[in-house]
């Protein structure tokens, strides 16, 4: 029996980094992973495949699409479904290899098998590696599965989940999309880029429906733009493999009967968190009744000793929010005071342009009865986007109407996804939407649009509309 002062169940990226924090404050740590590779969803079929695959198609879309106007001229131009598969699996595996690295790098014993509690402070790993830990304190860090509801089960086959459709083999025609929110529109778009006619079929009114609403109405333009058709307040009654393709039938909201054929069905209706072979019920680990593992403040389970953190426990489901609480719980076991500002955990959509959010939405605080002023300002007002012919897009920015402090910031613009930071950083300080409109931003950039909006939030003083 070997014996740390910490078991971390689960590599992904709340375990592999939580591990890391934990070796970096001089606590010995173990870590488990039931598959060969370390990184967990994110890494193997998750953040990292789904973003080289949205690059590969988004160079496809460019070339086809923009390259002529840009005074580019390429004959024949073809998809390589396999290579583009291919270069994506090497990204995967680079990746993963990097994280193996990191381990050894900080003294932390990896072991491969399932890793399941015999009791509140032993584990026992099945598998390639079998051994029996004992552990001071133990971290569950064991992620999350594609969700379903009854009759849309994935076969794996023609009705499939984000991970098949990270490796199909070939561009399917047209591909039924069940859900409209990240997962649905980001893999829609891959394909959607390559020609495949995406047809989405969502429960609620609008896409994205947690985001900002103007966020889901932009995107929503664009997507039809590029082909996307939309089946809005549709439920899903069946998915049928018909052997060469599928059957969806739908309830729409006059309780109609709809019937739509295609090629494939992604299924793509959210995660669930995944618990199994854990063996919780041996040390008394508490679940509620979503299926999460319960957790305090302190991401501490009903047992003392044990805590959970990322997919598994309550919360948004997101590779960086997953990180915070492995750095959280490894300080807290270290002695320390660490935070995590839940309101400031960014969200972003990989569709182009990108769709980016920090804080409340305009609908949350209307709700809140909260009084503020929205400043908004379009892409396409900015040098830097007709320079590059990316005009699409928006930034808002709302700001208390009292004290001018900064309560959400929503875009939807060329990189959005590193634009953001600006205003989580902006809001980590607590600033006014007049500070970020004062300070100076390089011309041309993206950025400005963050500035201006800024500006429009202060005092309708936006320069450039
Ligand atoms: P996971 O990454 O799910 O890792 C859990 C690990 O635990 C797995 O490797 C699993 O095999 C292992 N495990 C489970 N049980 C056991 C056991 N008993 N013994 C041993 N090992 C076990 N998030 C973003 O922030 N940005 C994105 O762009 C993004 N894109 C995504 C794209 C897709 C297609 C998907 C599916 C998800 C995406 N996500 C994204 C979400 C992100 O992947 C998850 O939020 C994140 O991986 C959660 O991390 P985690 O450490 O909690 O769990
Ligand atoms: P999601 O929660 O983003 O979207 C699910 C969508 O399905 C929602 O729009 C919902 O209204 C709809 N829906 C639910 N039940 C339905 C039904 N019966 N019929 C039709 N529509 C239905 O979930 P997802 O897209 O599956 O992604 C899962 C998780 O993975 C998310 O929580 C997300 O945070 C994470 N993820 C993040 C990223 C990213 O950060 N860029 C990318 C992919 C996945």
């Amino acid at each position: 029996m070997s014996n740390y002062d910490v078991v971390v169940i689960g590599s992904g990226p709340g375990g592999y980094v939580g591990a890391i924090r934990c070796a970096q404050l001089g606590l010995k740590t173990a870590l488990i992973e039931k598959y060969s590779t370390l990184g967990g969803t994110c890494l193997n079929v998750g953040c990292i495949p789904s973003k080289a695959l949205l690059d590969s198609s988004e160079h496809f879309h460019n070339a086809t699409h923009n390259f002529k106007e840009h005074g580019i001229e390429i004959k024949d131009i073809k998809a390589n479904l396999e290579q583009m598969i291919n270069r994506k699996n090497d990204v995967v595996s680079q990746t993963c290899s990097g994280i193996k690295f990191l381990m050894d790098k900080n003294k932390i014993d990896v072991y491969q098998g399932v890793g399941s509690l015999i009791d509140s402070t032993t584990v026992s790993v099945k598998g390639e590696n079998e051994a029996t830990l004992k552990a001071k304190y133990i971290v569950l860090a064991s992620g999350s599965k594609p969700n379903y509801f009854p009759g849309m089960e994935p076969d794996k086959d023609r009705i499939i989940t984000s991970t098949e459709a990270l490796n199909m083999k070939e561009i399917p025609g047209k591909m039924l999309v069940i859900g409209g929110g990240v997962i649905g529109l980001e893999l829609g778009s891959v394909y959607g880029r390559l020609g495949t006619q995406i047809e989405v079929v969502e429960f609620a009114p609008n896409i994205i429906p947690t985001m900002d609403g103007t966020m889901s109405k932009e995107l929503t333009k664009v997507l039809k733009k590029e082909g996307f058709k939309f089946h809005f307040e549709h439920r899903v009654q069946k998915v049928e493999n018909t052997g060469k393709g599928v059957k969806l039938t739908a309830l729409n909201k006059k309780g109609e009967e709809v019937v739509l054929e295609a090629d494939y069905c992604l299924v793509a209706v959210g995660r669930k968190p995944y618990t199994e072979g854990l063996g919780l019920e041996n040390a008394g680990v508490k679940v509620n009744e979503r299926g999460q593992i319960e957790v305090n403040d302190h991401l501490q389970t009903n047992i003392p000793n044990i805590y959970a953190i990322g997919d598994v426990v309550r919360g948004a489901m997101l590779a960086h929010k997953a990180e915070e609480e492995g750095v959280f719980v490894a300080e807290l076991l270290a002695g320390q005071k660490p935070h995590i500002n839940y309101n400031l955990i960014p969200g972003v959509v990989y569709t182009w342009p990108e769709v980016a959010s920090v804080g409340k939405t305009e609908e949350e605080l209307k709700a809140a009865g909260v009084a503020i002023k929205v400043g908004s300002f379009p892409i396409k007002a900015l040098g830097r986007a007709r320079a590059s012919m990316d005009i699409m897009g928006t930034v808002k920015v709302i700001a208390d109407s009292e004290t001018d402090e900064v309560l959400g910031v929503h875009m939807i613009a060329p990189r959005a996804a590193d634009l953001i930071m600006e205003a989580v950083t902006a809001m980590e300080y607590r600033a006014s939407a007049e500070d970020i409109a004062r300070i100076c931003h390089p011309h041309p950039t993206y950025s400005e649009a963050v500035k201006e909006a800024a500006l429009a939030a202060t005092a309708d003083r936006a320069l450039h509309v």
